[in-house]
């Protein structure tokens, strides 16, 4: 979608440390890392948030490759946390869906 900063990461119209590809998703680092990992893994299709995903496969494959992930950065045996912020009381800032894959460091809870 036009306009969409996560579509143009996507398109690479916009820089972004690419961590992994693959099954119509991207994973790349988070530019204002709020742990030691932090990595968001979007749709390459438009989709803006939760509310709006219809294809429950695609939710399933995004948290296989954010599990996946987790072990390939070496977070998984230690702990990570994986968010879906929607819409404003959730925290979603930018309306492309995405994930967060935060490891590296003990979380808190509750959230902020
Ligand atoms: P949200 O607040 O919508 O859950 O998460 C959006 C995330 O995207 C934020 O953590 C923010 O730091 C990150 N972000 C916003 N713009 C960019 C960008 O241009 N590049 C990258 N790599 N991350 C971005
Ligand atoms: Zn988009």
């Amino acid at each position: 979608m036009s306009g969409c900063i996560f579509c143009q990461v996507a398109a690479g119209e916009i820089p972004a440390t690419i961590v992994k590809r693959g099954d119509g998703l991207i994973a790349f680092r988070d530019i204002n890392p709020q742990a030691p990992t932090h990595v968001l893994v979007i749709p390459a299709q438009h989709v803006p948030s939760l509310n709006d995903a219809k294809d429950a496969q695609l939710l399933g494959r995004m948290l296989v490759f954010a599990r996946d992930l987790a072990r390939e950065t070496g977070v998984a045996e230690r702990g990570y946390r994986v968010v879906f912020n929607t819409n404003p009381d959730g925290g979603q800032t930018v309306f492309h869906l995405h994930l967060h894959l935060l490891g590296g460091r003990a979380m808190q809870w509750p959230p902020g």
